[in-house]
């Protein structure tokens, strides 16, 4: 095997602000944006990564262009455990979680699509799996729509093969739970028994108030319920366990195998949506997974399907992957070839690494 040396980092931003404001039950989308990474060797091969962001993404280009990125040169792709050690140190005192955790991811998986490129392998083969096609659910329904939109969404989701959809609760800030429960019956009146529907209230109740409305909602057969309450809540994610018996979706904020252990020895979840893109990479996704595993609990990252698919299909206990219709325009626009789900499945590309192509004419 020829031994490649890293030559070039590079990162390029791409924001779109999103005109009709999206909101959720805490917070307005104002844009949504990726830095997508390429890391290219003395051999001509490129290595792709990507994070996303809302706000910041300036900071995550820099990070890597001006901090990260110089670290690498010189080094061999392979070295994954090593590079992540080091770089992890290198920025520890300021960046364990955030923004610069996003930068660090991003790197990261260049390196492992870099890895599969070499071994002529995709990736999800090169961690050991082989399932080329992966269960995807769709997901979006805010809480700025009125009943009427929310209702649309969903049947259009169903229509469009999706066997799974999310949508969002707390609406009017998560002071209105009579509002909410309507909502959610509104949606499976329309969407019929055999969808599987899922709701996420993105942090936005106390633990009394979300254990008051799953149990409103309990009839409605709620797949599972994501971000209760405020995600460092740990201590409430697991009061909200004890007072429901609907499971509990989080992970989506947190970083790094600490991250992991603590929600996990806080008995604070049941599908852990750790999101490798933000919370370490692939390296530091599969000792996320491992902990899972030991704990036999779901394993169904946030959002990304395209990074994502990869690790679904390789671990054990991966159940199904989130894909945000939000993001849809963006990453159709970055990549010349993502592959799009038919019938709520993804099938990964026959291509080595991520089996992603950039569209450089759009970078540019
Ligand atoms: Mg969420």
């Amino acid at each position: 095997m020829i031994r490649h040396v890293i030559r070039e980092v590079r990162a390029d931003l791409i924001a779109s602000p999103v005109q009709t404001g999206f909101q959720d039950a805490t917070r307005k989308v104002e844009t949504v944006g990726m830095c997508v990474i390429r890391v290219n060797t003395d051999q001509g091969l490129t290595g792709i990564g990507v994070t996303y962001h809302e706000v910041g993404g300036e900071a995550i280009k820099e990070m890597i262009e001006r901090y990260y990125g110089p670290k690498l040169i010189g080094r061999d792709p392979f070295e994954t455990e090593e590079i992540w050690e080091e770089l992890f140190h290198y920025a520890r005192g300021v960046g364990r979680k955030g923004l610069s955790f996003c930068a660090l991811s991003a790197v990261d998986i260049a390196l492992w699509d870099l890895k599969g490129k070499i071994m002529d392998l995709p990736l999800y083969r090169l961690l050991g799996g082989n399932k080329k096609k992966v269960p995807v659910y769709a997901s979006g329904g805010w809480t700025s729509y009125d009943d009427d939109a929310l209702v649309a969404e969903a049947l259009e989701m169903v229509r469009r093969g999706y066997k799974m959809i999310k949508l969002k609760v707390g609406v009017e800030g998560g002071r209105n739970i009579r509002r909410d429960t309507q909502r959610c019956r509104k949606v499976r009146e329309a969407i019929g028994p055999d969808i599987g529907f899922m709701v996420d209230a993105n942090n936005a109740f106390h633990s009394g108030d979300a254990v008051r409305l799953a149990n409103e909602i309990r009839e409605y057969d709620i797949l599972f319920f994501e971000e209760p309450v405020f995600a460092d809540d740990i201590p409430g994610l697991r009061r909200f366990r004890q007072g429901t018996d609907i499971p509990l979706g989080t992970g989506e904020h947190e970083y790094t195998r600490y991250g992991a252990r603590d929600l996990i020895l806080g008995e604070a979840v049941d599908y852990l949506q750790m999101d490798v893109t933000r919370c370490g990479g692939i390296t530091e996704m599969l000792k996320v997974i491992a902990l899972s595993q030991a704990w036999n609990l779901a394993f169904a990252p946030h959002a990304m399907e395209h990074i994502h698919m990869h690790l679904v299909s390789a671990a054990a206990n991966g159940a199904f992957l989130e894909r945000l219709f939000l993001f849809e325009d963006i990453t159709a626009m970055v990549f010349k070839d993502a592959p799009v789900p038919e019938e709520g499945i993804l099938t990964i590309p026959d291509k080595p690494g991520l089996g992603l192509e950039l569209n450089s004419e759009f970078l540019r």
